[in-house]
């Protein structure tokens, strides 16, 4: 019989990454719930083992180097490599649907240092995390790595003004945040190419969970399928992609 594949997903103890490694679990690999707070991730790994899963939880805190190479130390000594990486973990910067908050991310008025917050998670902690782990993907038979994106992070989406991302609220960081990811995740897919490692960016659409206070219209599990989808291509998959469920998105 085929092996378990091993997946790790940052940020998984709920929202959109709760549901991936809940789909990860039906799927029958083995799910390592990435959480900041080991309380909750252990919370979470216990609710996915009591529905049948095979799954642990791994104290991972995406700016904490020493968190990150631990995580990827214990993956090594348990597992010895790693098929699936979900890059996740992700803030906002603000509490975006809050009237008292809802313009902290104008351009002209931005805090610095929201914006490095914002960078810190949504781009560093990618890179950091990625690298830590990927001398376990190259163990694999056929390494995955997806980031969680965003239709946000869309350059031709964003600078239509006649479109419905240039109506949205000013986020000056949260944005650009993801348009880097996006620029980092076709320069992982163009160095790994030849190594058969897919790298893609996910957009999961505007989903209920705490980041938008609830507002979202698509459950958790409808915005991880994408997510499970480029988590699970075969070998003539895309990489250096960018799509949402209803296919590629323009970057
Ligand atoms: P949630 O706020 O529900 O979940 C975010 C998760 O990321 C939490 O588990 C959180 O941990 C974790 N996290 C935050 N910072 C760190 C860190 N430094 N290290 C490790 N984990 C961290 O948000 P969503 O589920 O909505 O968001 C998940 C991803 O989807 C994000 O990248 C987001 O940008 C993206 N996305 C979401 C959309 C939406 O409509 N919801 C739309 C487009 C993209 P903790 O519980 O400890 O805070």
């Amino acid at each position: 019989s085929t092996p378990q594949k091993v997946a790790m997903i940052t940020g998984a103890n709920k929202g959109i990454g709760r549901a991936t490694a809940e789909q990860f679990a039906t799927l029958g690999m083995t799910v390592l719930v990435g959480a900041r707070d080991m309380r909750r991730g252990e919370e979470t790994a216990a609710a996915l083992r009591a529905a049948g899963g095979d799954a642990h939880a791994v104290t991972l805190d995406v700016t904490d180097p020493a968190t990150v190479r631990e995580a990827a130390r214990w993956i090594e000594e348990r597992f010895g490599h790693l098929d699936v990486l979900v890059n996740n973990a992700g803030i906002t910067g603000s509490g975006q649907v809050s009237p008292e908050d809802a313009y902290d991310q104008v351009p002209s008025a931005i805090d610095l240092d929201l914006v490095r917050g914002v960078f810190e998670t949504n781009v560093f902690g990618v890179i950091v995390v990625i690298n830590a782990m990927l001398p376990l993907l190259r163990r694999s038979p056929a390494p995955r790595i997806v980031n969680v994106s965003s239709h946000a992070g869309s350059l031709t989406l964003t600078s239509d003004p006649n479109g419905p991302f240039a109506a949205l609220l000013p986020s000056a960081a949260y944005t650009p945040s993801k348009t880097a990811l996006n620029a980092l995740t076709v320069q992982y897919a163009n160095e790994l190419r030849k190594d058969g490692i897919l790298v893609n960016a996910a957009a999961p659409g505007y989903v209920d969970t705490d980041s938008n206070n609830h507002t979202g219209h698509l459950t958790p599990a409808q915005g991880a399928a994408v997510v499970v989808r480029l988590a699970t291509l075969g070998v003539d998959g895309p990489t250096a992609g960018f799509l949402s469920e209803d296919g590629p998105l323009p970057w």
